[in-house]
């Protein structure tokens, strides 16, 4: 392997932070409202780049600040990154811990500078008090957030672990090779092969932040979808339900007539129409009062609704009247289906108003593709008119070609 001058490796390095770090601080301008922590993540990059700027002009600088800064302001840096990603994903921060934390590092280093000076010890050092600051930010991503942060720091929680290896490698390198360094000259295979690793994790890191914001906007962005979706249910339920009776109103009831308009036009499927009216409801609000016609009317519809076939439909037409539409349902079993509700109006008395004598008159068609809907519904309000007229409390029926009647009246 072609063994890199320090200088041109610590550049490359530079570079690579301060593109990282631009990268993110674009990100924090873009997200840093909305979500905590991407500037302190930011942040933990310039600090590296910071450091590393100070170590290529170390031969100018004394001991402490172009070996001992770096490698603390390096620390910091991850501490810093620590302290953006968990806050991020809404982990607890060990703040003060931290700080301690770097204040021993701190003497450690200082007292190596002072003392005992040896690059080697440095960079053991260094190694040393990162690997557990990665540990502890893997350890709160994974097992300290909740399942959904869980998965989506899992690219920051591998290329975390991807550091601790790469700098317990570099431990087990500093105290079994026992290489001879100095920040001057040449990085012998196993210092390259370590630095290049740790470029390509700087910029693997950069990515897994930008990934796992990518996946929280997702994820919201899927959360307000649904929410909308399910917003927007909720108002066409509503845009297509009667107030009083919490049936279907006349908006929606006309656009079903119209799917089976369509379906009967371009597949033959029959389909009939019932219109009821409540014979003598004017008496009901003068007599009981309009609270009580309400109440009648509630009642009438969900005894419609429990009569009809599942699948079949009704609508408040308007104010004492329903429409039921019966898809699939020729003109005789629509007849039939308009006695039962007949019958079952006229003999069960309404608990609420015993002595009421409650019936309904229902005009019944068999719609036809030969016929238009508003000449249907024009049709089945004859049908109706001629129920009314025929005494009330009465079904009346035809098709569109030939009007037969038949008299319900008992
Ligand atoms: P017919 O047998 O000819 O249908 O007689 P009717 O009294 O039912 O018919 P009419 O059209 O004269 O009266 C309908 C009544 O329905 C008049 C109106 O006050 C009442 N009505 C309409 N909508 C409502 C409502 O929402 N609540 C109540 N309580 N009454 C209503
Ligand atoms: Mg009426
Ligand atoms: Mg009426």
């Amino acid at each position: 392997m072609k063994q890199l001058d320090i200088y041109t490796v610590v550049q490359i390095f530079i570079l690579i932070r301060l593109v990282c770090t631009a990268v993110l601080l674009f990100l924090w301008i873009k997200y840093g409202n909305r979500y905590l922590g991407i500037r302190d993540m930011a942040l933990s990059f310039g600090l590296t780049a910071i450091a590393l700027i100070l170590f290529l002009f170390a031969d100018q600088l004394s001991v402490f600040a172009g070996l001992a800064l770096p490698n603390i302001l390096v620390l910091v840096g991850i501490c810093t990154f620590g302290i953006g990603v968990l806050t991020f994903a809404e982990a607890a921060v060990h703040k003060k811990e931290l700080i301690a934390y770097v204040a021993i590092f701190v003497c450690v280093m200082s007292y190596f500078t002072y003392n005992q000076f040896s690059v080697r010890y440095i960079m053991l050092i260094s190694s040393s008090f990162t690997i557990p600051v990665y540990i502890y930010i893997i350890w709160q991503l994974h097992w300290r957030t909740s399942t959904f942060y869980r998965t989506f720091t899992a690219s920051v929680q591998w290329v975390a672990c991807g550091f601790v290896l790469m700098h317990m490698m570099r431990v087990g390198w500093l105290l079994y090779c026992h290489p001879v360094l100095n920040y001057h000259g040449d990085c012998d295979n196993t210092q390259t092969l370590l630095f290049a690793l740790s470029q390509v994790l700087t910029l693997l890191l950069a990515f897994a932040i930008e990934h796992m914001i990518a996946n929280k906007r997702a994820h919201e962005a899927y959360n307000e979808t649904k929410t909308l979706a399910i917003q927007l249910e909720k108002k066409e339920a509503l845009a297509s339900t009667d107030a009083l009776t919490g049936i279907y109103n006349r908006r929606k009831i006309e656009s079903l007539i119209r799917e089976q308009h369509h379906i009967l036009v371009s597949a033959g499927t029959a389909f009939s129409v019932l219109l009821i009216d409540v014979d003598h409801f004017k008496n009901v609000n003068d007599q009981y009062g309009h609270t009580a016609g309400d109440a009648v009317l509630r009642h009438l519809s969900q005894c419609i609704r429990d009569n009809i076939r599942g699948f079949d439909d009704v609508g408040r037409w308007g104010g004492e009247e329903f429409l039921v539409l019966l898809p699939n349902a020729a003109l005789d079993e629509a007849r039939k289906t308009a006695e039962r509700l007949r019958r079952i109006v006229s003999d069960n008395a309404y608990t609420q108003l015993p002595e009421l004598t409650l019936t309904i008159s229902i005009g019944v068609i068999e719609a036809s593709s030969a016929m238009s809907i508003d000449e249907t519904l024009k049709r089945v309000d004859q049908m109706l008119y001629s129920a009314k007229a025929n005494g009330r409390n009465s079904v009346f029926s035809g098709n569109a070609e030939v009007l037969t009647s038949v008299s319900g009246v008992d």
